[in-house]
């Protein structure tokens, strides 16, 4: 990073900017090696407010080589425990920057503030998990009683790409970051394009953790360009990607000729399934938080809401009500619940969507306008179909923003029929409060993640993953270490060799 200018927008008066963010290669921050940038927007405005080094196929090169000579020097064979010391002290130089990382975060994606500072804190999280489980790993071993021993022996794959979309962009990170590092590989990260700010504090924070140069690169730019060069490269032989589903389809292709190890966690359309029976207080504040909170851009958002038919109408009243209180504003305002969408490209998208939705034929219940008090930046009120069909493209496509379709039912097979209705899977969430119920239909849920009764609250040691279109893999706990290490198995005899014995003509009988 270079000089810094003042921020103007009102999302962060006070917030200092880099004027160009730049690659971060071998332990120092280098502009393109073509010298070409792109333009970084603030959503609360749509100013340009900096640009971001537009990496090209040498600057992977470049990053691809200082990590694997740090791969080999040594952080691949370091003790466990030495690089989970490492990473904890980059937990501690996360957390103290949280107010600042929360400010960037704000600023740079839209936001709301308050949402933004719970991203460090996961983002610490992150690191002193995996710090804590690559310590405690232990392997599988398997007796043949009196003939062999045969015992597992993991190594770390070698230099990971990890790309990263720019909904929670810091969490993301290191959400990758922490356990390919844990698991002694080396990385080359390309972030989001339209959300490279937060991503400039990490070569700062990896120099006080105390992390060698080129075990950590970071190198910016289009996803073309820059995440293509990583792709193709042929000496990256793991690509973490999270993003949409038809860049994942794309990046798999491109995959192809050189067998990489894939973990894709892609695009969703979950469903959240509520029942006469439920509490419907419950599900309703977790069903619109979901749906508002982090701007209605959460992978995981239950953005179909199915309603059995004997609540439908309490529900849609009280959807009206709460949504048309949602207080859209300012990212910087603490007080803002739903704040603006990350660039006009995708704020597009989404009120295009808004006028599908009336076309064919939903009800457009609540929102889907700017409100009058935002007149420039990508803000849109807090919006909600009713009857929507499978039919409609609303139900059937990712939205990724604050538009919430809901769909009465029935009988609990008109719901399994209906939550299963998409090419996504990769939540669901089930509000009954009979427990057999809930557990059958999480059974017949097409999903990589389900929810009873709960909000979308994780345990890192669990699973993270989609089916069908969502994903490829999971990710999470020892899942994440599987990817990024390979698994050995040595065989060892313990008892004497018998071998079927050619080439001994009749002596062998
Ligand atoms: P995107 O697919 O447009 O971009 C994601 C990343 O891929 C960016 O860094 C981009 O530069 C890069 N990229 C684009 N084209 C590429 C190419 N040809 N080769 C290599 N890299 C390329 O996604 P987005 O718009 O940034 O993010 C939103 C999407 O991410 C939504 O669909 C959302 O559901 C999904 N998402 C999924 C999860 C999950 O865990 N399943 C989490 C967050 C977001």
């Amino acid at each position: 990073m270079t000089a810094t200018v003042p921020a103007t927008s009102t999302s962060s008066q006070s917030a200092q900017l880099p004027e160009l963010i730049t690659h971060y290669i071998d332990g120092a921050q280098l502009p393109s090696s073509a010298g070409e940038t792109f333009e970084v927007l603030t959503p609360a405005t749509n100013e340009v407010y900096c640009h971001g080094a537009a990496g090209q196929a040498d600057d992977i090169e470049l990053a691809v080589r200082a990590a694997e000579r740090a791969f080999l020097g040594p952080w691949s064979s370091l003790p466990a425990r030495a690089r989970a010391t490492i990473l904890m002290r980059f937990a501690d130089a996360i957390e103290a920057r949280d107010g600042r990382l929360a400010e960037l975060e704000a600023f740079d994606t839209g936001l709301p503030i308050s949402q933004a500072r719970g991203q460090a804190k996961r983002a610490a999280e992150n690191f002193r998990f995996f710090a804590d489980l690559i310590v405690g790993l232990n392997e599988d071993a398997f007796g043949v009683p009196g003939q062999q021993v045969n015992y597992v022996n993991r190594r770390p794959v070698g230099v990971a790409g990890l790309i990263t979309p720019w909904n929670t962009p810091f969490m993301l990170e290191t959400w990758k970051l922490a356990p390919a590092l844990a698991a002694g590989c080396t990385v080359v990260l390309k972030p989001a394009e339209w959300s490279p700010l937060s991503a400039s504090l990490l070569g700062e924070i990896a120099e006080q953790a105390g992390l060698p140069p080129g075990v950590l690169n970071i190198v910016h730019g289009i996803g073309e360009q820059a995440g293509d060069a990583l792709v193709k490269h042929p000496r990256v032989p793991l690509i973490s990607f999270t993003g949409e589903t038809t860049t994942g389809q794309l990046i798999a292709r491109n995959s192809a000729d050189n067998l990489k190890g894939l973990s894709m966690e892609l695009g969703g359309k979950s469903p959240c399934v509520i029942f006469a029976d439920a509490d419907l207080d419950a599900a309703l504040d977790s069903a619109i938080f979901q749906i508002f909170s982090l701007n209605g851009e959460r992978c995981t958002a239950g953005s179909r809401m199915l309603v059995q038919r004997s609540v439908y109408q309490e529900v849609l009243d009280r959807l009206q009500k709460r949504a048309a209180a949602v207080r859209v504003g300012s990212p910087a305002d603490d007080r803002t619940e739903l704040g603006a969408l990350i660039h006009p490209e995708h704020y597009a998208r989404v009120t295009d969507y808004v006028r599908v939705g009336q076309a064919e034929g939903a009800r457009l219940l609540v929102g889907g306008h700017r409100p009058d008090h935002l007149p420039v930046g990508n803000f849109l009120s807090a919006t909600v179909f009713a009857d929507v069909t499978p039919a409609m493209r609303i139900f059937q496509e990712e939205i990724f923003g604050p538009v919430l379709c809901v769909t009465p039912f029935d009988t609990e097979e008109e719901a399994v029929a209906l939550a299963n209705d998409t090419r996504y899977g990769l939540a669901g969430y089930i509000w009954t409060a009979d427990l057999s119920r809930a557990h059958t239909m999480a059974a017949r849920i097409d999903s990589g993640m389900l929810w009873i009764n709960s909000h979308n609250v994780r345990d890192l040691r669990t699973p993270f993953g989609g089916v069908k279109a969502s994903g490829l893999g999971r990710e999470g706990g020892r899942h994440s270490i599987d990817f990024y290490t390979e698994s050995r198995i040595v065989h060892v005899n313990i008892g004497t060799v018998h071998v079927p014995r050619f080439g001994m003509g009749d002596e062998a009988s």
